[in-house]
């Protein structure tokens, strides 16, 4: 192994090959190498998404005290100098918690990076005031912490590629956590992310009951219901979101109704063939993002579509 190395833990396969694929590029023209934390819960290949050593640990993924202490020990053992991690649910808690054991840099949202191979400065472009702006900041060479969310880099695919296995030495972890019970989210029958028509619903919407004119119209028409963020996060009527940090959607149509359009939202349904929307506001900013808009108040707009929908029978090909 070469001196300098970077660090990638997700605990979510899809995004740990992406942050796998940044960091072999990076490693490629600085000539580093790359390694990745693997819990023994979590069945993937890292050689074959760019990683050069592959740090096994059991963890339990449930304990955010246990992922701190196995991504502390890791960054001591690898001596590494740049560590990337998952801006998920679990990555955004711990990142901090590791920085601060470290007594290293952190820099959340990561946009983009890049190393200079002179200097070894880390620059680094992140996302700032909810996406509406990105600071670049840059880094003294020593260990950083990055994290970033789905979509934001690429992975690469390396058959063949494999990786060397090492133990982590794992420290004994006193935790104040004590996981009492962990529930599996109920999933639906068709995953959201391949529906082919979804109603996406925001707080337009006022009250729990008023979401049925979005079930029925999504029934209607063979879709499912998503929502934007604070639907779920603040008001609990969904158990995820569609956007940056939530689920991604790419249905056929995509009927957007009391939703802003705020870029954190947009990026979970942008690659929909077609999106419509309704909103009260003809200055909100979902109808730059749409293909087609109607300014109305969604609670005369909705009824008045289901009973069109129905009268003429049209069902989605
Ligand atoms: C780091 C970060 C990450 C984030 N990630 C996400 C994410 O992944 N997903 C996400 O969704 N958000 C995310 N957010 C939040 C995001 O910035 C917005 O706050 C959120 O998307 C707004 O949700 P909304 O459009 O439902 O609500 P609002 O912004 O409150 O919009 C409600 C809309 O409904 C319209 N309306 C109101 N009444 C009616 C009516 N009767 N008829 C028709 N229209 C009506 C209003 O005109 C308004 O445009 C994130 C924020 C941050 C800071």
């Amino acid at each position: 192994m070469t001196s300098k190395t970077m660090l990638v833990f997700c605990e979510k396969l899809p995004l740990m090959a992406e942050l796998l694929g940044k960091a072999r590029q990076q490693a490629d023209i600085l000539g580093w190498s790359v390694a990745a934390l693997l819990p023994a819960s979590m069945t993937a290949n890292p050689g074959e998404m760019g990683a050069d050593v592959v740090y096994g640990c059991d963890v339990d993924l449930r304990n955010p005290d246990a992922i701190v202490n196995a991504i502390t020990a890791a960054v001591k053992q690898a001596e590494a100098q740049v560590i990337l991690l998952g801006a998920t649910n679990l990555g955004l808690e711990v990142s901090p918690r590791v920085a601060e054991r470290i007594g290293c840099a952190y820099s959340p949202w990561t946009a983009d990076f890049e190393i200079d191979t002179s200097s070894l400065a880390l620059t680094a472009h992140c996302m700032l005031y909810a996406g509406m702006g990105v600071a670049t900041y840059q880094f003294k060479p020593g260990p950083v912490i990055l994290t970033a969310a789905q979509g934001v880099f690429g992975a690469v695919s390396l058959p063949g590629k494999t990786a060397s296995d090492l133990k982590l030495d794992l420290p004994a972890v006193t935790s104040a956590v004590e996981v009492l019970d962990y529930k599996v989210k109920q999933a639906s029958a068709v995953r959201l992310e391949d529906a082919r028509m979804v109603v996406d619903v925001g707080q337009g919407f006022k009250t729990h009951e008023d979401l049925k004119m979005a079930e029925d119209l999504a029934g209607l028409l063979n879709g499912q219901l998503a929502c934007s963020r604070p639907i779920a996060s603040d008001r609990d009527w969904f158990p995820e979101w569609l956007g940056l940090s939530g689920l991604k959607i790419k249905p056929e149509l995509c009927l957007v109704a009391g939703v802003s359009g705020a870029i954190q939202h947009i990026i979970g349904i942008r690659d929909s063939r077609v999106i419509t929307t309704v909103n009260n506001d003809e200055n909100a900013a979902i109808f730059a993002q749409a293909d087609y808009g109607v300014v109305a108040d969604l609670y005369e707009f909705l009824p008045a579509l289901i009973e069109r929908i129905k009268a003429r029978g049209i069902r989605l090909a």
